[in-house]
């Protein structure tokens, strides 16, 4: 028996590719991004008889020179339906030096001009949600967790000790919740949880790239002549590096996060995928990852997901594989 699901899951998800511009004053002409039209981006790909190409479809693709303002521009509406009480869920994706954390954060240097969608974000919550001060009151609150091998972590605590959270389905209560007024607040507590990040990690072990983050924002509304309480949230996500390890290279601890960021990495995947097809089942379950996003992945929630890639030639194998990862959820 056939039967039309669309309705009853509309499921809302945007894939946005971006490619970061080559490093330092390199030269570009060696990007193996043969040219970028409208939501086409086609890649070429050596082979035996000269040369091949292969086009990959995305609702947006951001080139090089592409601006923080313009890969920001038009997501407004998405913080516009946070504090219309709906869930929220934007994440990076793509091998690791790609250009997440820059989508995501900026640079290290950071200006108003390069700051990254996290501010952006909380900018215009703030902003909107001031501009409706006569209407609705809002409280706005942020938690910041990282998932490593499978572990959530709260990252902000004040006394440098990173603990091992609890997490019951979507909810990490034992994760520190902070009250916030302002982008300023914000910015302060996304600083404590980038330091708190940083323990332990040396310049040959960055753990930031093999954990995901993650700074969710919770957003009550009240609506001030009914009373009627909403309640929104967004998830903005720093993925672990999608990176394959060469399994006869990594043995012992590198061995088990690679196999703990597949796992989660393809979790992720599959629910996107199901979603997508608008399966019945949906499996949440499989990771950390998924389970944390279940109330933003799916239902009435919407999604976009940054894929990064690198122009460079050598990273070209993994570039496609990331490619095909986001074409299959797209
Ligand atoms: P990832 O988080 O995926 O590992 P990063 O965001 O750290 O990658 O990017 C790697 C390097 O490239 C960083 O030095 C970053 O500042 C730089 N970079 C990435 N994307 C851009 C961009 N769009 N414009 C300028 N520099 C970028
Ligand atoms: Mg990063």
């Amino acid at each position: 028996q056939v039967q039309d699901l669309k309705g009853k899951f509309p499921f809302a998800i945007r894939v946005y590719c971006r490619v970061r511009p080559f490093l330092s004053g390199k030269s570009s002409y060696l990007s193996i991004v043969d040219r970028i039209e409208d939501g086409n981006i086609t890649i070429s790909i050596p082979s035996k008889n000269g040369k091949g190409c292969k086009t990959f479809t995305f609702n947006k693709v951001f080139g090089q020179s592409a601006t923080q303002a313009e890969v920001f521009s038009d997501m407004q509406p998405l913080i516009r339906s946070v504090l219309d009480g709906y869930n929220v869920c934007i994440f990076a994706y793509g091998q690791t030096g790609s250009g997440k954390t820059y989508t995501m954060v900026g640079p290290k240097e950071l200006t108003e001009k390069n700051q990254g969608v996290n501010y952006r974000a909380l900018g215009d919550l703030f902003m909107l949600a001031e501009q409706r001060k006569d209407t609705f009151r809002y409280d706005v609150s942020v938690q910041m967790i990282e998932i490593y091998n499978e572990q959530v972590r709260d990252l902000l605590v004040t006394d440098g000790k990173i603990r091992n959270s609890s997490q019951t389905g979507l909810n990490v209560p034992d994760a520190n919740l902070m009250p916030v007024s302002s982008t300023s607040d914000v910015i302060d507590l996304m600083n404590l949880g980038q330091r708190n990040r940083a323990v332990g990690a040396t310049a040959l072990n960055d753990r930031s790239s093999r954990s995901h983050s993650c700074l969710t924002v919770h957003v009550q509304g009240r609506d001030l002549t009914t009373g009627t309480v909403l309640r929104g949230c967004m998830h903005l996500v720093d993925l672990a590096g999608s990176e394959r390890v060469n399994k006869s290279e990594v043995t012992g601890d590198r061995l088990k996060e690679a196999q703990h960021i597949n796992k989660s990495l393809s979790a992720l995947g599959d629910v996107i995928s199901s979603l997508a097809q608008r399966n019945t089942h949906v499996p949440y379950r499989n990771s950390k990852l998924t389970q944390l996003l279940q109330d933003s992945l799916g239902g009435q929630a919407k999604t976009l997901m940054f894929v990064h890639i690198s122009p460079e030639p050598d990273a070209l194998a993994e570039t496609v594989s990331t490619l095909k990862f986001a074409e299959r959820v797209a």
